[in-house]
C-alpha cells in the first residue's frame, strides 16, 4: 500500500490514512485493511531497515532473472530540501538567547516578555519538545563552529555566520538547485545503465557529493555480491583519494578530472594569467619540475592539506631560482605581479589525476562514458517530477533515509514491471 502511494507521489502518512478509507486501489491492496492514522506514522518511522533488506532482495532477484548485470554502476547525487523551515536558522548568539528565554518560560523564573515571541510554542509539551531540539541544535552548532575553526585561513567563515536549523538540527545548510539557502540532505543513486535499475542508494547529512563515492561503492558491492567492476560518475567524484580508494577495491572509476572550478574561474578572470602548471614537466626521480624556459624548479618544502573526512594529503612546493626568473623573457606571463620567482605546487598522488585525465580523453573510454548522462539523471527526474521528491516529509536523517528507501523500492518495482512487459511484447508470437 505504501509503495503504491509512493508511486503516486503521496508521501504523507496522513494522506495514506485517508486513501486507505477512500481509494479503491488501496482497499484492494490492503484487502480492506484501514489502519489508524498513528499506525501509518509508526510504520513510516520503523520501516527503514526492512526497506534496505527488501531493496537487496529486489536486486538479487533481478540479477537471478538476468534482468540486470551489475558490473557497471553510474553514480550521481541530488540535494533534497529537509522537512525544516528555512526561516528558523539561528547562529550561536540567537540560539543562546532563545534557550535562556525558553528555559525561563518553562521554569517560570525570570518574568518572560509579554506577549511571548511567536516562536515559543503555546503548550507545555511543545515547549519541552523545542527545548530538546535546541539542546541538540546547540551541540551540532558547536561541532560546526569547531570544524570551521580547524579550516585553513581563507576558507574559514566568521563564526557568527555559522547557523543551525531549529526544526531539523541534523540537516546541514546549503543552497539547493534553485540557489535557495536552506536545510537539506543529499541523496545518492547508483544506477545500472542498461536496465536503469537503482543498485544502491544513500541519503546523507551533506550539502555536496564530496566523499560519497567510496561509501556507495562499498554499499553497492555488498548488495550485488562484489560484482561491480566499473563505476561512472561526474567530476565531483574524481579526487586523488577517490581514485586511490577505487584502485584498492579493484573498481575502475570512469570520471573526468576537474580542475577546481572556483579557482579556475578566478584565475581566468585575472588580467595577468600565469603560465599553467601543466606546461611545467615533472621529473619524479629527481623530484623537481622543469619550466617552459628549461630551468629547474627545486623542492622547497611541503604542507598537509585537509581533505574530506579528516584525511590529509601532502602538498609539495617547487621554486625556480630568482636569478633565472628575473631575466626570463616569459617572466611577464609566468610570474605574479611583484614576485621575483615562480613557485608551483604538487599534491601527493597527482600522477593518478594526470593518468585519469589522459585515460578519459581516449575515444573508447569516452564512448563508454557517454552512457552516464543518459541514465542516472532519469531516476532523479522521475523522483522529483512524478514521486514528489522535492522535499522530505519527515524530520530527521532517519526518516529521510526511510523515505529514500521507499521511493527507490517503488521506482525499482515499476522499472522491473516495465522491463518484464517489454520482454513479453518483444517475443515473437507463437502462431
Ligand atoms: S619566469 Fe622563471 S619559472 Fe617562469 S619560465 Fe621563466 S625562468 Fe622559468
Amino acid at each position: 500500500m505504501v509503495v503504491y502511494q509512493y508511486l503516486k507521489g503521496r508521501r504523507s502518512p496522513a494522506t495514506w490514512f485517508e486513501e486507505a478509507k477512500l481509494n479503491e486501489a488501496m482497499q484492494w491492496l490492503g484487502r480492506g485493511y484501514a489502519p489508524a492514522r498513528r499506525t501509518w506514522y509508526d510504520f513510516r518511522d520503523r520501516v527503514g531497515k526492512a526497506v534496505d533488506q527488501l531493496h537487496k532482495q529486489v536486486i538479487e532477484n533481478a540479477i537471478e532473472q538476468n534482468v540486470l548485470d551489475p558490473e557497471v554502476g553510474v553514480q550521481d547525487g541530488t540535494s533534497v530540501a529537509a522537512c525544516a523551515s528555512r526561516h528558523q536558522m539561528v547562529n550561536r548568539e540567537t540560539l543562546q538567547r532563545r534557550r535562556q528565554l525558553l528555559s525561563d518560560v518553562i521554569k517560570g523564573t525570570n518574568p518572560p516578555p509579554e506577549p511571548l515571541p511567536g516562536w515559543v510554542p503555546p503548550t507545555d509539551s511543545g515547549r519541552e519538545d523545542l527545548a530538546d531540539r535546541m539542546q541538540t541544535a546547540a551541540k551540532i552548532l558547536e561541532e560546526r563552529i569547531a570544524k570551521n575553526a580547524a579550516k585553513q585561513n581563507g576558507k574559514r567563515k566568521d563564526p557568527s555566520r555559522i547557523q543551525v536549523s531549529l526544526t531539523d538540527p541534523i540537516a546541514p545548510l546549503g543552497r539547493d538547485k534553485m540557489k535557495v539557502f536552506r536545510p537539506l540532505y543529499t541523496v545518492q543513486y547508483v544506477v545500472e545503465p542498461v536496465s536503469r535499475l537503482i543498485l544502491s542508494y544513500g541519503c546523507d547529512a551533506a550539502v555536496t557529493d564530496t566523499g560519497t563515492l567510496i561509501p556507495m561503492v562499498d554499499k553497492t558491492q555488498q548488495i550485488v555480491g562484489g560484482r561491480l567492476k566499473t563505476m561512472m560518475a561526474d567530476a565531483a567524484y574524481c579526487s586523488i583519494l577517490d581514485l586511490r580508494d577505487c584502485a584498492d577495491r579493484g573498481v575502475e572509476l570512469l570520471a573526468p578530472v576537474q580542475a577546481n572550478s572556483f579557482t579556475e574561474k578566478k584565475k581566468q578572470s585575472q588580467a595577468n594569467q600565469q603560465i599553467p602548471r601543466d606546461e611545467f614537466s615533472f621529473d619524479a626521480e629527481k623530484n623537481r619540475y622543469r619550466c617552459p624556459s628549461g630551468h629547474e624548479l627545486s623542492y622547497c618544502g611541503r604542507e598537509r592539506k585537509q581533505r574530506h573526512g579528516e584525511r590529509t594529503l601532502w602538498e609539495s612546493r617547487y621554486r625556480c631560482d630568482p636569478v633565472h626568473c628575473v631575466s626570463c623573457p616569459l617572466a611577464a606571463q609566468c610570474l605574479r605581479p611583484g614576485s621575483s620567482s615562480r613557485m608551483v605546487k604538487r599534491l601527493e598522488g597527482q600522477e593518478l589525476l594526470d593518468a585519469q585525465r589522459e585515460k578519459m580523453s581516449e575515444p573508447e573510454v569516452q564512448s563508454r562514458y557517454a552512457l552516464r548522462g543518459q541514465t542516472v539523471e532519469l531516476g532523479f527526474a522521475d523522483a522529483k517530477a512524478h514521486r514528489g521528491l522535492s522535499r522530505f516529509h519527515g524530520r530527521g536523517i532517519r526518516r529521510a533515509r526511510a523515505e529514500t528507501g521507499l521511493l527507490v523500492l517503488a521506482q525499482n518495482l515499476l522499472r522491473i514491471d516495465r522491463l518484464q512487459r517489454d520482454s513479453l511484447n518483444s517475443r515473437e508470437p507463437e502462431t
